[in-house]
Protein backbone atom coordinates (compact mmCIF):
# COMPACT_ATOMS: atom_id res chain seq x y z
CA UNK A 1 0.00 0.00 0.00
CA UNK A 2 1.74 3.52 -1.39
CA UNK A 3 -1.03 5.51 0.69
CA UNK A 4 -0.29 6.85 3.60
CA UNK A 5 -3.00 4.70 6.26
CA UNK A 6 -4.49 7.35 8.79
CA UNK A 7 -4.89 4.15 11.61
CA UNK A 8 -6.45 4.59 15.11
CA UNK A 9 -5.49 2.57 17.97
CA UNK A 10 -8.22 2.42 20.80
CA UNK A 11 -6.68 0.12 24.23
CA UNK A 12 -7.07 1.33 27.55
CA UNK A 13 -3.45 -0.88 28.35
CA UNK A 14 -0.61 1.39 26.99
CA UNK A 15 1.35 -1.86 26.48
CA UNK A 16 -1.20 -3.39 24.25
CA UNK A 17 -0.93 -0.08 21.78
CA UNK A 18 1.96 -0.47 21.87
CA UNK A 19 1.94 -4.25 20.64
CA UNK A 20 0.44 -2.75 18.06
CA UNK A 21 2.22 0.01 17.00
CA UNK A 22 5.64 -1.42 16.73
CA UNK A 23 4.81 -4.36 14.40
CA UNK A 24 2.78 -2.02 12.12
CA UNK A 25 6.15 0.31 12.20
CA UNK A 26 8.57 -2.54 11.79
CA UNK A 27 6.20 -4.03 8.71
CA UNK A 28 7.30 -0.43 7.07
CA UNK A 29 3.36 0.82 6.68
CA UNK A 30 3.66 4.49 5.86
CA UNK A 31 1.11 5.38 8.20
CA UNK A 32 -0.10 8.27 10.69
CA UNK A 33 -1.08 6.18 14.10
CA UNK A 34 -3.41 8.00 16.58
CA UNK A 35 -3.73 6.22 20.12
CA UNK A 36 -6.53 6.85 22.21
CA UNK A 37 -7.32 4.78 25.71
CA UNK A 38 -10.90 4.72 26.05
CA UNK A 39 -14.58 4.29 24.26
CA UNK A 40 -15.81 7.87 24.09
CA UNK A 41 -12.30 9.11 22.88
CA UNK A 42 -12.33 6.57 19.91
CA UNK A 43 -16.02 8.16 19.58
CA UNK A 44 -14.90 11.73 19.44
CA UNK A 45 -11.79 11.38 17.37
CA UNK A 46 -13.92 9.00 14.49
CA UNK A 47 -16.58 11.15 14.56
CA UNK A 48 -14.02 14.18 13.28
CA UNK A 49 -11.69 12.67 11.48
CA UNK A 50 -11.99 9.93 8.70
CA UNK A 51 -9.50 6.76 9.07
CA UNK A 52 -8.62 4.11 7.13
CA UNK A 53 -8.54 1.45 9.82
CA UNK A 54 -9.35 1.38 13.48
CA UNK A 55 -7.69 -1.54 15.73
CA UNK A 56 -9.81 -1.91 19.18
CA UNK A 57 -9.16 -3.46 22.09
CA UNK A 58 -12.73 -5.92 22.61
CA UNK A 59 -12.14 -5.69 26.10
CA UNK A 60 -12.37 -1.97 26.82
CA UNK A 61 -13.77 -0.30 30.13
CA UNK A 62 -16.15 2.14 29.12
CA UNK A 63 -17.76 2.01 27.00
CA UNK A 64 -17.21 -2.30 26.00
CA UNK A 65 -15.43 -2.56 22.55
CA UNK A 66 -19.23 -3.94 21.57
CA UNK A 67 -21.24 -0.64 22.31
CA UNK A 68 -18.67 1.11 21.20
CA UNK A 69 -19.22 -0.43 17.75
CA UNK A 70 -22.94 -0.30 18.15
CA UNK A 71 -23.05 3.50 18.41
CA UNK A 72 -20.50 4.02 15.35
CA UNK A 73 -22.74 1.97 13.07
CA UNK A 74 -25.57 3.68 14.53
CA UNK A 75 -24.57 7.19 14.43
CA UNK A 76 -23.66 6.06 10.91
CA UNK A 77 -19.65 6.43 11.07
CA UNK A 78 -18.23 3.87 8.61
CA UNK A 79 -14.68 2.50 9.04
CA UNK A 80 -12.64 -0.78 8.79
CA UNK A 81 -12.49 -1.96 12.53
CA UNK A 82 -10.41 -4.59 13.53
CA UNK A 83 -11.34 -5.59 16.29
CA UNK A 84 -8.32 -7.31 18.96
CA UNK A 85 -9.46 -10.03 21.49
CA UNK A 86 -7.94 -11.91 24.19
CA UNK A 87 -7.25 -15.69 24.47
CA UNK A 88 -10.69 -17.40 24.32
CA UNK A 89 -13.08 -14.45 23.29
CA UNK A 90 -13.11 -16.14 19.57
CA UNK A 91 -17.16 -16.90 20.25
CA UNK A 92 -17.50 -13.19 21.07
CA UNK A 93 -15.65 -12.54 17.70
CA UNK A 94 -18.59 -13.69 15.70
CA UNK A 95 -20.82 -11.16 17.31
CA UNK A 96 -18.74 -8.41 17.14
CA UNK A 97 -18.68 -9.38 13.18
CA UNK A 98 -22.28 -9.22 12.98
CA UNK A 99 -22.31 -6.02 14.80
CA UNK A 100 -20.30 -4.11 12.42
CA UNK A 101 -16.72 -5.22 12.77
CA UNK A 102 -15.00 -5.66 9.87
CA UNK A 103 -12.29 -8.33 10.96
CA UNK A 104 -10.99 -9.44 14.20
CA UNK A 105 -7.56 -10.51 15.64
CA UNK A 106 -6.24 -12.43 18.88
CA UNK A 107 -3.73 -10.14 20.70
CA UNK A 108 -1.91 -13.80 20.80
CA UNK A 109 -0.98 -13.88 17.34
CA UNK A 110 -0.24 -10.12 16.56
CA UNK A 111 2.84 -10.34 14.53
CA UNK A 112 4.25 -7.63 11.70
CA UNK A 113 2.70 -10.05 9.40
CA UNK A 114 -0.56 -10.61 10.76
CA UNK A 115 -1.72 -6.98 11.35
CA UNK A 116 -0.18 -5.78 7.79
CA UNK A 117 -2.43 -9.00 6.40
CA UNK A 118 -5.44 -8.20 9.06
CA UNK A 119 -5.22 -4.55 8.07
CA UNK A 120 -4.97 -5.08 4.03
CA UNK A 121 -7.93 -6.91 4.35
CA UNK A 122 -10.12 -5.09 6.33
CA UNK A 123 -9.48 -2.03 3.57
CA UNK A 124 -9.95 -3.73 0.90
CA UNK A 125 -13.36 -5.77 2.38
CA UNK A 126 -14.69 -2.47 3.78
CA UNK A 127 -14.19 -0.67 -0.12
CA UNK A 128 -15.99 -3.35 -1.59
CA UNK A 129 -18.88 -3.00 1.17
CA UNK A 130 -18.55 0.37 0.08
CA UNK A 131 -18.68 0.11 -3.62
CA UNK A 132 -21.20 -2.59 -3.10
CA UNK A 133 -23.28 -0.07 -1.10
CA UNK A 134 -23.05 2.58 -3.48
CA UNK A 135 -23.91 0.23 -6.65
CA UNK A 136 -26.84 -0.62 -4.49
CA UNK A 137 -28.09 2.59 -4.14
CA UNK A 138 -27.65 3.72 -7.15
CA UNK A 139 -29.82 0.97 -7.94
CA UNK A 140 -32.53 1.83 -5.93
CA UNK A 141 -32.31 5.11 -7.46
CA UNK A 142 -32.73 4.25 -10.96
CA UNK A 143 -35.39 1.60 -9.63
CA UNK A 144 -37.32 4.54 -8.32
CA UNK A 145 -36.70 6.24 -11.17
CA UNK A 146 -38.21 3.92 -13.43
CA UNK A 147 -41.07 3.65 -11.43
CA UNK A 148 -41.56 7.74 -11.20
CA UNK A 149 -41.29 7.16 -15.46
CA UNK A 150 -43.38 4.60 -15.60
CA UNK A 151 -46.46 6.16 -13.80
CA UNK A 152 -45.79 9.58 -16.06
CA UNK A 153 -45.82 7.01 -18.96
CA UNK A 154 -49.14 5.12 -17.45
CA UNK A 155 -50.78 8.70 -17.03
CA UNK A 156 -49.94 9.99 -20.70
CA UNK A 157 -51.06 7.14 -21.97
CA UNK A 158 -54.68 7.20 -20.10
CA UNK A 159 -54.16 10.66 -21.60
CA UNK A 160 -53.77 9.39 -25.26
CA UNK A 161 -56.72 7.18 -25.18
CA UNK A 162 -58.62 10.28 -23.57
CA UNK A 163 -57.72 12.17 -26.56
CA UNK A 164 -58.35 9.20 -28.84
CA UNK A 165 -61.79 9.02 -27.64
CA UNK A 166 -62.44 12.21 -27.75
CA UNK A 167 -60.92 12.10 -31.57
CA UNK A 168 -62.98 9.25 -32.91
CA UNK A 169 -66.38 10.98 -31.07
CA UNK A 170 -65.82 14.30 -32.90
CA UNK A 171 -65.07 12.12 -36.30
CA UNK A 172 -68.02 10.35 -35.99
CA UNK A 173 -69.94 13.41 -35.53
CA UNK A 174 -68.27 15.12 -38.32
CA UNK A 175 -68.84 12.27 -40.54
CA UNK A 176 -72.82 12.17 -39.46
CA UNK A 177 -72.81 16.24 -39.94
CA UNK A 178 -71.43 15.66 -43.24
CA UNK A 179 -73.82 12.79 -44.38
CA UNK A 180 -76.67 14.63 -43.09
CA UNK A 181 -75.90 17.94 -44.90
CA UNK A 182 -75.58 16.43 -47.81
CA UNK A 183 -78.21 14.38 -47.50
CA UNK A 184 -80.80 17.58 -46.79
CA UNK A 185 -79.31 19.83 -49.54
CA UNK A 186 -79.66 17.55 -52.18
CA UNK A 187 -83.08 17.32 -52.09
CA UNK A 188 -84.20 21.12 -52.62
CA UNK A 189 -80.86 20.68 -54.92
CA UNK A 190 -83.00 18.51 -56.96
CA UNK A 191 -85.73 20.85 -57.05
CA UNK A 192 -83.27 23.93 -58.32
CA UNK A 193 -82.30 21.81 -61.15
CA UNK A 194 -85.31 19.84 -62.00
CA UNK A 195 -87.90 23.21 -62.01
CA UNK A 196 -84.63 24.68 -64.35
CA UNK A 197 -85.45 21.96 -66.81
CA UNK A 198 -88.93 22.67 -67.20
CA UNK A 199 -88.40 25.80 -67.37
CA UNK A 200 -85.82 25.12 -70.06
CA UNK A 201 -88.37 23.48 -72.29
CA UNK A 202 -90.60 25.37 -74.99
CA UNK A 203 -93.90 23.83 -73.85
CA UNK A 204 -93.63 25.86 -70.58
CA UNK A 205 -93.70 29.12 -72.50
CA UNK A 206 -91.05 30.98 -74.26
CA UNK A 207 -87.96 33.01 -72.29
CA UNK A 208 -86.44 35.91 -73.31
CA UNK A 209 -82.86 34.61 -74.35
CA UNK A 210 -81.17 36.91 -71.31
CA UNK A 211 -83.93 34.31 -69.09
CA UNK A 212 -83.03 31.54 -70.83
CA UNK A 213 -79.61 32.66 -70.33
CA UNK A 214 -80.72 33.03 -66.23
CA UNK A 215 -81.90 29.73 -66.01
CA UNK A 216 -79.24 27.79 -67.64
CA UNK A 217 -76.94 29.37 -65.34
CA UNK A 218 -79.27 28.24 -62.41
CA UNK A 219 -78.71 24.87 -63.76
CA UNK A 220 -75.45 24.45 -64.08
CA UNK A 221 -74.27 25.54 -61.04
CA UNK A 222 -77.13 23.60 -59.64
CA UNK A 223 -75.60 20.45 -61.59
CA UNK A 224 -72.11 21.67 -60.37
CA UNK A 225 -73.13 22.15 -56.64
CA UNK A 226 -75.15 18.49 -56.87
CA UNK A 227 -71.89 17.13 -57.75
CA UNK A 228 -70.37 18.44 -54.54
CA UNK A 229 -72.57 17.31 -51.82
CA UNK A 230 -72.51 14.13 -53.81
CA UNK A 231 -69.05 13.99 -53.39
CA UNK A 232 -69.43 14.75 -49.96
CA UNK A 233 -71.95 11.95 -49.45
CA UNK A 234 -69.70 9.77 -50.94
CA UNK A 235 -66.80 10.42 -48.72
CA UNK A 236 -69.08 10.70 -45.52
CA UNK A 237 -70.32 6.92 -46.33
CA UNK A 238 -66.95 5.61 -47.37
CA UNK A 239 -65.75 6.78 -44.21
CA UNK A 240 -68.64 5.26 -41.89
CA UNK A 241 -67.96 2.06 -44.04
CA UNK A 242 -71.45 2.25 -45.16
CA UNK A 243 -70.75 2.06 -48.75
CA UNK A 244 -71.16 -0.82 -50.67
CA UNK A 245 -70.42 -2.07 -54.57
CA UNK A 246 -73.33 -3.33 -56.00
CA UNK A 247 -71.12 -6.22 -58.24
CA UNK A 248 -72.68 -7.03 -61.63
CA UNK A 249 -71.05 -8.50 -64.89
CA UNK A 250 -70.91 -5.58 -67.83
CA UNK A 251 -68.76 -4.38 -70.60
CA UNK A 252 -66.13 -2.18 -68.95
CA UNK A 253 -65.66 -0.40 -72.45
CA UNK A 254 -68.91 0.72 -72.49
CA UNK A 255 -68.56 2.18 -69.54
CA UNK A 256 -65.55 3.99 -69.88
CA UNK A 257 -67.00 5.42 -73.69
CA UNK A 258 -69.85 6.49 -71.26
CA UNK A 259 -68.27 8.28 -68.76
CA UNK A 260 -65.97 9.87 -71.47
CA UNK A 261 -68.83 11.04 -73.92
CA UNK A 262 -69.75 12.83 -70.19
CA UNK A 263 -66.68 14.75 -70.21
CA UNK A 264 -66.54 15.76 -74.07
CA UNK A 265 -67.73 18.96 -74.05
CA UNK A 266 -65.74 20.01 -71.17
CA UNK A 267 -62.66 19.27 -73.09
CA UNK A 268 -64.00 20.74 -75.66
CA UNK A 269 -64.65 23.90 -74.07
CA UNK A 270 -60.66 23.71 -73.40
CA UNK A 271 -60.07 22.90 -76.52
CA UNK A 272 -58.25 19.54 -75.36
CA UNK A 273 -58.48 16.22 -77.68
CA UNK A 274 -60.02 13.73 -75.84
CA UNK A 275 -58.31 10.24 -76.88
CA UNK A 276 -59.66 6.25 -75.95
CA UNK A 277 -57.69 3.55 -77.04
CA UNK A 278 -59.65 0.38 -75.69
CA UNK A 279 -57.32 -2.75 -75.91
CA UNK A 280 -59.83 -5.28 -74.51
CA UNK A 281 -59.63 -9.23 -76.03
CA UNK A 282 -62.60 -9.45 -73.06
CA UNK A 283 -64.16 -6.39 -72.36
CA UNK A 284 -66.46 -8.33 -69.18
CA UNK A 285 -65.70 -7.52 -66.19
CA UNK A 286 -67.21 -8.22 -62.20
CA UNK A 287 -67.40 -4.79 -60.50
CA UNK A 288 -70.15 -1.82 -60.04
CA UNK A 289 -70.34 -0.29 -63.37
CA UNK A 290 -71.81 3.26 -61.23
CA UNK A 291 -68.52 3.13 -59.36
CA UNK A 292 -66.01 2.60 -62.29
CA UNK A 293 -68.13 5.32 -64.35
CA UNK A 294 -67.82 7.10 -61.26
CA UNK A 295 -63.61 7.21 -60.86
CA UNK A 296 -63.26 7.54 -64.32
CA UNK A 297 -65.37 10.52 -64.71
CA UNK A 298 -63.03 11.84 -61.37
CA UNK A 299 -60.08 11.26 -63.02
CA UNK A 300 -61.04 12.97 -66.57
CA UNK A 301 -62.72 16.20 -65.17
CA UNK A 302 -58.86 16.43 -63.05
CA UNK A 303 -57.42 15.70 -66.38
CA UNK A 304 -59.26 18.46 -67.55
CA UNK A 305 -59.73 21.11 -64.79
CA UNK A 306 -55.39 20.43 -64.61
CA UNK A 307 -54.67 21.01 -68.55
CA UNK A 308 -54.36 23.86 -70.08
CA UNK A 309 -53.57 22.77 -73.74
CA UNK A 310 -52.91 19.73 -75.25
CA UNK A 311 -54.51 15.34 -75.22
CA UNK A 312 -56.11 13.44 -72.39
CA UNK A 313 -55.88 10.00 -72.99
CA UNK A 314 -57.83 7.23 -71.63
CA UNK A 315 -56.29 3.45 -71.99
CA UNK A 316 -58.23 0.06 -71.08
CA UNK A 317 -55.84 -2.83 -71.21
CA UNK A 318 -55.53 -6.39 -69.93
CA UNK A 319 -53.22 -7.50 -67.64
CA UNK A 320 -51.66 -11.08 -66.08
CA UNK A 321 -53.29 -12.40 -63.71
CA UNK A 322 -57.13 -11.52 -64.30
CA UNK A 323 -57.02 -7.87 -64.48
CA UNK A 324 -57.71 -4.47 -66.43
CA UNK A 325 -55.69 -2.43 -66.19
CA UNK A 326 -56.83 2.04 -66.58
CA UNK A 327 -54.82 4.72 -67.48
CA UNK A 328 -55.46 8.53 -67.96
CA UNK A 329 -52.76 10.38 -68.97
CA UNK A 330 -53.14 14.32 -69.43
CA UNK A 331 -50.70 17.15 -70.29
CA UNK A 332 -51.13 19.83 -68.07
CA UNK A 333 -49.76 21.11 -64.82
CA UNK A 334 -48.00 18.03 -63.27
CA UNK A 335 -47.55 16.99 -59.47
CA UNK A 336 -44.26 17.39 -57.57
CA UNK A 337 -43.45 14.33 -55.49
CA UNK A 338 -43.34 15.51 -52.73
CA UNK A 339 -47.27 16.06 -52.85
CA UNK A 340 -47.95 11.98 -54.55
CA UNK A 341 -48.92 10.69 -51.56
CA UNK A 342 -50.72 13.82 -49.68
CA UNK A 343 -53.33 14.41 -52.43
CA UNK A 344 -55.05 11.28 -52.09
CA UNK A 345 -56.06 12.48 -48.74
CA UNK A 346 -59.41 13.66 -48.17
CA UNK A 347 -59.56 17.69 -48.30
CA UNK A 348 -55.75 17.77 -49.85
CA UNK A 349 -55.12 20.10 -52.57
CA UNK A 350 -51.51 21.13 -54.25
CA UNK A 351 -52.70 24.24 -53.39
CA UNK A 352 -54.76 24.75 -50.52
CA UNK A 353 -55.30 28.54 -50.53
CA UNK A 354 -58.64 29.90 -50.83
CA UNK A 355 -57.39 31.78 -53.98
CA UNK A 356 -56.75 28.65 -55.58
CA UNK A 357 -57.03 28.74 -59.10
CA UNK A 358 -59.10 25.28 -59.39
CA UNK A 359 -62.05 24.63 -57.92
CA UNK A 360 -62.92 21.13 -55.94
CA UNK A 361 -63.87 20.05 -52.18
CA UNK A 362 -60.30 17.78 -52.75
CA UNK A 363 -62.17 14.08 -52.43
CA UNK A 364 -62.25 13.29 -55.76
CA UNK A 365 -59.10 10.99 -55.09
CA UNK A 366 -59.74 10.33 -52.10
CA UNK A 367 -63.15 8.63 -52.70
CA UNK A 368 -61.39 7.08 -55.42
CA UNK A 369 -58.39 5.32 -53.50
CA UNK A 370 -61.24 4.13 -51.06
CA UNK A 371 -63.26 2.64 -53.76
CA UNK A 372 -59.87 1.00 -55.77
CA UNK A 373 -59.07 -0.56 -52.43
CA UNK A 374 -62.84 -1.88 -52.03
CA UNK A 375 -62.54 -3.20 -55.45
CA UNK A 376 -59.07 -5.20 -54.43
CA UNK A 377 -57.17 -3.09 -56.78
CA UNK A 378 -54.19 -0.77 -56.78
CA UNK A 379 -53.64 3.14 -58.26
CA UNK A 380 -50.50 4.09 -59.63
CA UNK A 381 -49.25 7.85 -60.25
CA UNK A 382 -46.24 9.33 -62.07
CA UNK A 383 -46.09 13.00 -62.99
CA UNK A 384 -44.12 15.61 -63.63
CA UNK A 385 -44.25 19.43 -63.01
CA UNK A 386 -44.76 21.46 -66.15
CA UNK A 387 -45.32 17.80 -68.40
CA UNK A 388 -48.49 16.09 -67.01
CA UNK A 389 -49.44 13.07 -65.44
CA UNK A 390 -50.53 9.53 -65.96
CA UNK A 391 -53.15 7.91 -63.15
CA UNK A 392 -53.23 3.92 -63.64
CA UNK A 393 -55.54 2.04 -61.68
CA UNK A 394 -54.98 -2.14 -61.78
CA UNK A 395 -58.66 -3.99 -60.92
CA UNK A 396 -59.15 -7.33 -60.21
CA UNK A 397 -61.57 -8.67 -63.36
CA UNK A 398 -63.61 -10.07 -60.91
CA UNK A 399 -63.99 -8.03 -57.33
CA UNK A 400 -65.41 -9.81 -54.18
CA UNK A 401 -67.67 -7.65 -52.62
CA UNK A 402 -68.45 -8.02 -48.82
CA UNK A 403 -71.89 -9.48 -48.71
CA UNK A 404 -70.72 -12.01 -51.67
CA UNK A 405 -72.76 -14.44 -49.94
CA UNK A 406 -75.88 -13.16 -49.71
CA UNK A 407 -76.02 -11.74 -53.76
CA UNK A 408 -72.99 -14.13 -55.15
CA UNK A 409 -73.25 -13.49 -58.92
CA UNK A 410 -75.01 -16.66 -60.85
CA UNK A 411 -71.13 -16.13 -63.30
CA UNK A 412 -68.14 -16.83 -61.73
CA UNK A 413 -64.42 -16.84 -63.14
CA UNK A 414 -62.74 -19.77 -63.79
CA UNK A 415 -58.60 -20.08 -63.30
CA UNK A 416 -58.28 -19.11 -67.13
CA UNK A 417 -60.49 -16.19 -66.81
CA UNK A 418 -63.42 -17.40 -67.94
CA UNK A 419 -66.19 -16.25 -66.94
CA UNK A 420 -68.48 -19.48 -66.79
CA UNK A 421 -72.00 -20.95 -65.91
CA UNK A 422 -73.93 -23.52 -67.13
CA UNK A 423 -75.26 -21.53 -69.70
CA UNK A 424 -72.98 -19.18 -70.75
CA UNK A 425 -69.74 -18.35 -71.37
CA UNK A 426 -67.20 -15.53 -72.34
CA UNK A 427 -63.35 -15.73 -73.10
CA UNK A 428 -60.31 -13.13 -71.89
CA UNK A 429 -57.32 -13.14 -73.49
CA UNK A 430 -54.08 -11.49 -71.32
CA UNK A 431 -51.30 -9.35 -72.35
CA UNK A 432 -48.82 -7.76 -69.85
CA UNK A 433 -49.11 -3.83 -69.62
CA UNK A 434 -46.29 -1.77 -68.30
CA UNK A 435 -47.62 2.03 -68.64
CA UNK A 436 -44.40 4.02 -68.02
CA UNK A 437 -43.79 7.91 -68.91
CA UNK A 438 -40.68 8.20 -67.71
CA UNK A 439 -42.27 10.54 -64.50
CA UNK A 440 -41.31 10.15 -61.09
CA UNK A 441 -43.86 7.16 -59.78
CA UNK A 442 -45.79 6.45 -56.60
CA UNK A 443 -48.26 3.34 -55.88
CA UNK A 444 -51.30 3.26 -53.12
P1 LIG B 1 -60.03 18.38 -56.27
O1 LIG B 1 -59.78 18.09 -57.71
O2 LIG B 1 -61.45 18.55 -55.93
O3 LIG B 1 -59.15 19.47 -55.73
P2 LIG B 1 -58.94 15.74 -55.89
O4 LIG B 1 -58.89 14.88 -54.66
O5 LIG B 1 -59.57 15.16 -57.09
O6 LIG B 1 -59.61 17.08 -55.43
O7 LIG B 1 -57.46 16.12 -56.22
C1 LIG B 1 -56.61 16.59 -55.18
C2 LIG B 1 -55.52 17.44 -55.74
O8 LIG B 1 -54.63 16.65 -56.54
C3 LIG B 1 -55.98 18.53 -56.68
O9 LIG B 1 -56.44 19.67 -55.98
C4 LIG B 1 -54.70 18.80 -57.46
O10 LIG B 1 -53.87 19.63 -56.71
C5 LIG B 1 -54.08 17.42 -57.57
N1 LIG B 1 -54.42 16.76 -58.85
C6 LIG B 1 -55.32 15.77 -59.06
N2 LIG B 1 -55.32 15.37 -60.34
C7 LIG B 1 -54.43 16.13 -60.98
C8 LIG B 1 -53.96 16.21 -62.35
N3 LIG B 1 -54.46 15.41 -63.31
N4 LIG B 1 -53.00 17.12 -62.63
C9 LIG B 1 -52.49 17.91 -61.67
N5 LIG B 1 -52.87 17.90 -60.39
C10 LIG B 1 -53.83 17.02 -60.04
Amino acid sequence: MEETLKILVVDDDEVDRMAVRYPLTEAGIKMELSEVGNGNDAFSALSTTAYDCVFLNYRLLYPDGLTLIQQLRSSEIKVPLVVLTGQGDEQIAVQLIKAGATDYLSKSKISPETLVQVLRSAIRVYRAEMQAALANQQLRESHEQLIRKNQELERQQQQIQMQNFKLSEALLLKSHFLATMSHELRTPMNAIIGFSQILLRPKFGQLTHQQADMVERILNNGKHLLMLLNEVLDFSKLEAGRLDLKGEIFDVSKVINLAVGEMRSLADAKNLSLLVQTDLQNPLVFNDPVRIKQILINLLSNAIKFTESGEIWVEVKELPANRVTIIVRDTGIGIAPRDFKRIFEAFRQVDQTITRKYPGTGLGLAIIDSLVRMMGGKIFLESKLGIGSMFKIELPRQITLSTEAADAPALQLDSDGVFCSAKNQHHSSFQASKASIGYPKFQL
